[in-house]
């Protein structure tokens, strides 16, 4: 049996700090690649690549072993350093890789409690946008705050996050709505994720809306975001991604089309909220946009590399046959985020079944927002993919992890354990993986581990 730790050094100082190893874990689904090269897909999607009586080391703040608790014990690196290493017994536990959420709004100040109402009452997302709720009622606040209140209120969100199993998150702005508050929403990111041990991927949502002060001339919104938000996000480092709200009531398909050209002469990569409320047929959206298949006559290298990045779709409550078929055939992943449709009281969820029987690399994130999704757990989206869009708890359990991780175009780092990924881990005290989902809203996360650093949470 080849050594399980397979070092040959002694721990340095640091390393004894952050060397953690978890043993006697009843399931331990790494999420292992196995025959996938890409995002998992139809059947690999159900595929934990389980280990009963697991254990994993993690040194530095990367995983450095995976495999059975024996071999881990035996091993003669870990009986001789086993004294300096923070030991976790998972005796009746799940462990998995910690939960990829790969799509959040957490820079906001208050929660709509107005619009709660009024939707309760029977009013529509598009009335409660209409009578001056919705993503505007978020921007008086977001304006008027200060960086670091801003700071502190996205670094209560990811505490909040991590404590239900989350080790990656990616943070958008999109409620300062001009060019200074964008930039202070995404120099809040920043701060806080400082201060988190997790991984942050910020995001500019600068097109989320056009904003009161534009309503008459949205065109010259479009031009602020693409010649001033996009250019000084990207120089100041600011944000990874450029997001757009493609919708009723927000920006049309050829609006979105610019913001993505320009975020592409940036060197940002990009991503959607489509079709949330009504459908945009994805493969004119796609064509038009600088990831086209248009270009493969004229290639050169920056546009190769810009096609073998993924952009992800999200929302996707309105998709055609059409639309599946093209989401299937691309490496665009499909992100679904059913806490929204569950919070606005909707009875239809997106089609998550016929996307993955036909193909469509499926993630699952929380939409962690203010006015449609005000949920923090993933186990909650975990449950509500199972009980409302039928996916299996394996199904959910592969698009909340290793397929976030490829949505953020993370994959080689994050998503699964395996030796060489960051040390992202989340223990759950259930007995059985499918428990997680199951459990509605009864947090079992006991333990989550961020790039090595180990927190305990409430449920342990
Ligand atoms: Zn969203």
């Amino acid at each position: 049996m080849a050594a399980f730790a397979n070092r040959d050094h002694r721990l340095n100082r640091h390393e004894i700090d952050r060397a953690l190893l978890l043993v006697n874990i009843r399931q331990l689904g790494t999420l292992s690649a196995g025959r996938a090269s890409g995002p998992r897909r139809r059947t690999e999607l159900g595929d934990l690549g389980i280990i009963e009586r697991g254990a994993v080391l993690c040194v530095s703040g990367k995983i450095v072993s995976v495999g059975k608790t024996k071999d881990a014990l035996r091993d003669p690196w870990v009986r001789k350093n086993r004294k300096k290493i923070v030991e976790i017994d998972c005796a009746g536990k799940v462990v998995l890789p910690g939960f990829v959420d790969s799509h959040t709004h957490p820079v906001f100040v208050s929660p709509r409690l107005v619009d709660f109402e009024k939707r309760i009452a029977g009013a529509t997302y598009e009335q409660i946008a209409a009578a001056g709720g919705g993503i505007r009622s978020s921007v008086e606040g977001v304006r008027k705050a200060g960086k670091a209140q801003l700071a502190e209120r996205v670094l209560a969100a990811l505490q909040e996050i991590s404590s239900h199993g989350t080790t990656t998150v990616e943070a958008k702005s999109g409620y300062g709505l001009s060019l200074a508050a964008e930039l202070k929403s995404l120099e809040a990111i920043r701060t806080a994720a400082a201060k988190w041990p997790g991984t942050v991927v910020p995001t500019l949502l600068g097109a989320h809306v056009v904003p009161q002060e534009f309503q008459d001339k949205p065109q010259e919104y479009v031009a602020l975001v693409c010649e001033h938000m996009i250019p000084q996000a990207a120089k100041r480092k600011l944000a990874q991604f450029v997001d757009v709200f493609c919708d009723t009531g927000a920006f049309g398909e050829e609006d979105s089309v610019k913001i993505f050209a320009a975020a592409r002469t940036n060197g940002l990569q990009v991503r959607a909220h489509i079709s949330q409320l009504t459908r945009t047929p994805l493969k004119r959206l796609l064509t038009f946009s600088p990831a086209s298949l248009d270009h493969l006559d004229h290639l050169d290298d920056g546009d190769i590399s810009f096609l073998a990045r993924s952009n992800t779709v999200d929302h996707l409550d309105h998709l055609d046959d059409g639309d599946i078929s093209f989401l299937a055939r691309s490496n665009t992943v499909a992100t679904l985020v059913p806490g929204a449709n569950y919070f606005l009281g909707l009875r239809k969820y997106p089609p998550a079944r016929k996307l993955i029987d036909a193909g469509a690399a499926v993630a699952l994130a929380t939409d962690y927002n203010p006015g449609s999704s005000p949920t923090a757990s993933m186990p909650f989206v975990l449950s509500l993919a199972c009980t409302q869009m039928k996916m299996s708890p394996a199904e959910a359990i592969s698009a909340a992890t290793i397929n976030g991780a490829w949505a953020l175009r993370l994959q080689e780092r994050k998503g699964s354990i395996e030796p060489g990924k960051d040390a992202d881990l989340a223990v759950f005290d259930v007995a059985d993986y499918r428990e997680i989902a199951y459990w509605l809203t009864s947090d079992r996360c006991s333990h989550t581990v961020l790039n090595g650093q180990l927190l305990r949470n409430g449920a342990d």
